[in-house]
């Protein structure tokens, strides 16, 4: 039913089978209203939306029990979603049908991904709410998958309908990962969580984010995951790097109803706007007066139409960073846009785990690493481990280096300066047959992002494929140290020369007191180090 084709972070790009065609996600799904529909269904479809969701409680009003195939309603052959009311049950609290009802209806007509009549917990509803609509809308999708089952519309995957289980618990992140546990045991396939549009009204994207990751603590990677009601392109690079595949929302129309135009980095009333500051094919045909002066509903019309545009814009420009390998880039350059997107960022940092679990073990490209959050990429995460629990030392010294310019570190001429002295004194003991500090000396380099690279891997991927800033404050780098301190620790080594300057010689000194059981000794420059080689007066 769903296959991965790219994965960067926890992004993907896969292909999701349904009844009616393959979609290829990510992908931002538009809400349409199933009789009245302000932009045209032939618009969506030339404008390369393959999906489209539709309500399914509104259809069941419109239409009754009777009604036609969804797809032959909209006059749209691709996939459809159908919401099942839960929406409504959000904004007005109940619906006047039961859940037995809208399972059967959805499939009736013909829907390729149908949602259980859920209860939405929405944000800021005390826990013990929370708890009765989480087991509310767990049993609605208990007994929608079993009738599913009971009644053959489960036939495999490739037929029937593809039954989204409704993860609900809002900001409580325990009820949802309870939520997702109890559905993923029931059965369920797809997962769509809820109802997280008040929590993007808020801009409380840090409690979505830390949702998101409770959901997919449970829900494997390997299994979609819809997003209910993400309409804006603030939050799709991050809600898609933590494994959110699908998106849905009406806020294209929404926003477009109330004069909104949607700009990459947020929304702006068009009263307020001097220029239209976009090229999508709508605002290079019209000029922001023309726009104004518009009737009300042609107006409305042409900002959905560019929202769509805007919306659409975003989820291929991550869709292009995932196949790039550069999806934590794009993140946090994205999140610039706003502090509280910015504050979301922590939770790359508090999953870096299980954002390796998708991230390629090599990239074409080089890396490259600007901010401190980027020393816990996945990719450095893993190499920084990989120092950790892989390379052993057996020699008594370690000479640590400045990281130099010269990738590999072996071609580096501070490397080969350092090389040379040892040979010497190594070919002179050799002829006296003195002890062999040749072979006693461990060289290797520490670099803010990376960690300590020996020698030895230095060429091992990342250490020679990234570019980062050469003017950071070490003290926002505490990987560092702490791999440093670990590298130490765990090779015995007996005496450690480390080269610094004045931005890291207050810092490095700083494991001196960590490691008192260690001769350390800090050089200022290459010379000193060798001389200290040369004289072994260490
Ligand atoms: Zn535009």
């Amino acid at each position: 039913m769903f296959e991965i084709r790219h994965s960067d972070l926890a992004g993907r790009i896969g292909r999701l089978r349904t009844k009616h065609g393959i979609v290829e996600t990510p992908a931002f799904i538009p809400v349409v209203h199933p009789v009245r529909q302000e932009v045209s269904i032939d618009e969506l479809k030339k404008m390369g939306f393959d999906m489209l969701i539709t309500n399914a409680y509104i259809t069941l009003k419109e239409y009754g029990e009777d009604a036609r195939d969804v797809h032959d309603i909209l006059n749209f052959q691709k996939p459809i979603m159908t919401d099942s009311g839960g929406y409504q049950v959000l904004v007005y609290g109940s619906v006047d049908v039961d859940h037995q009802t809208m399972a059967r209806f959805q499939a009736r007509i013909g829907s390729d991904v149908a949602v259980p009549l859920d209860k939405p917990t929405g944000f800021g509803l005390p826990r013990s709410k929370a708890e009765r609509y989480v087991e509310l809308t767990l049993k609605a999708a208990e007994d929608t998958i079993r009738m599913s089952k009971e009644e053959g519309r489960d036939e495999g995957d490739d037929a029937g309908t593809i039954w989204a289980a409704p993860v609900q618990g809002g900001e409580h992140l325990d009820l949802v990962e309870y939520s997702s546990r109890r559905l993923l045991e029931m059965g369920y396939e797809f997962f769509a969580l809820g109802s997280p549009t008040e929590l993007m009204e808020a801009y409380e994207f840090y409690t979505l984010a830390r949702m998101i990751l409770a959901a997919r603590r449970v829900i494997p990677l390997s299994k979609p995951m819809h997003l209910f009601g993400a309409g804006h392109p603030l939050t799709i690079p991050l809600a898609v790097a933590l494994g959110c595949d699908t998106f849905d929302s009406a806020s294209y129309i929404l926003y477009a109803k109330d004069g909104r135009y949607i700009l990459p980095n947020g929304t702006v009333n068009i009263d307020e706007l001097e220029y239209l500051p976009c090229i999508c094919p709508i605002c290079s045909s019209i000029g922001v007066k023309e726009l104004r002066d518009m009737s009300r509903d042609e107006r409305i019309v042409k900002i959905a139409l560019h929202n769509l545009y805007t919306i659409k814009r975003e989820v291929d420009n991550v869709k292009q960073a995932i196949v790039e390998g550069r999806l934590w880039e794009y993140v946090i350059q994205r999140s610039l846009s706003h502090p509280k997107l910015v504050e979301a960022n922590n939770t790359l940092v508090e999953s870096a785990e299980y954002l390796e679990q998708c991230t390629p073990i090599f990239k074409d490209r080089a890396l490259f690493l600007s901010l401190p959050i980027d020393q816990y990429r996945p990719e450095l995460t893993r190499f920084r481990r990989l120092i950790c629990s892989n390379i052993r030392s057996d020699k008594s010294t370690l000479v640590l280096l400045i990281e130099p310019e010269e990738h590999p570190f072996y071609t580096s001429s501070k490397y080969k300066m350092i090389k040379d002295a040892i040979n010497a004194i190594h070919d002179n003991d050799h002829i006296n047959n003195n002890n062999k500090i040749g072979d006693d000396v461990q060289i290797a380099y520490y670099s803010p992002f990376l960690g300590v690279v020996p020698e030895e891997v230095s060429d091992v991927y990342p250490a020679s494929h990234m570019v980062s800033v050469r003017s950071v404050k070490y003290y926002e780098f505490p990987t560092m140290i702490d791999s440093i301190i670990h590298f130490i620790r765990s090779n015995r080594f007996k005496r450690v020369l480390i080269e610094v300057d004045e931005r890291s010689i207050q810092f490095m000194r700083s494991i001196n007191d960590k490691l008192q059981e260690v001769e350390i000794g800090y050089c200022l420059n290459i010379e000193d180090i060798i001389a200290f080689i040369r004289s072994k007066q260490w």
